[in-house]
């Protein structure tokens, strides 16, 4: 399941000082507000799904809201991969304690580092996937 949070701050695009989030358009579709409890339900009332796939724009920028649904993911007793993709680096993350924190719903995967264009994409063996930039990779807590 990919679930999509409403905001960020562009850092990427103000780091390279250039048009490039392929997610600037998101910013302006409305907001579709969920109740977590019912975004729970259907993951688990779903036999297809194995595990949840959090991402842009960016998460950690509504982290009360994030911190929230990853909690209504482990009462429901649910075990399964809880994937973040963000364009924090992992020293911003640990500098926020948000690794420190997310700990405690472990398994949890981040993929870390702002986009920065014209790189070669490389696989990250962790998450499976193709990135874009030299700088992305992927750590678990
Ligand atoms: S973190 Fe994601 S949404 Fe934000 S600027 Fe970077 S690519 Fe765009």
């Amino acid at each position: 399941m990919v679930i999509m949070f409403p905001s960020c701050s562009w850092k990427c695009e103000k780091d390279c000082g250039k048009r490039v989030c392929q997610n600037s358009t998101l910013a302006n579709a409305p907001n579709i507000e969920v109740d977590p409890e019912a975004i729970v339900k259907r993951y688990m009332d779903n036999p297809l799904t194995s595990a949840i796939v959090i991402g842009g724009l960016e998460p950690f920028d509504d982290y009360r809201d994030l911190i929230e649904l990853i909690q209504y993911f482990r009462f429901a007793k649910c075990t399964d991969d809880i994937v973040i993709y963000t364009g924090y680096t992992e020293a911003e993350l640990k500098g926020r304690c948000f690794l420190f924190d997310l700990q405690r719903y472990s398994p949890v995967i981040i993929k870390v580092g702002r986009f920065i264009p014209d790189q070669q994409p490389h696989f990250d063996d962790l998450l499976g996937v193709r990135l874009a930039s030299d700088n992305q990779y992927a750590i678990k807590v």
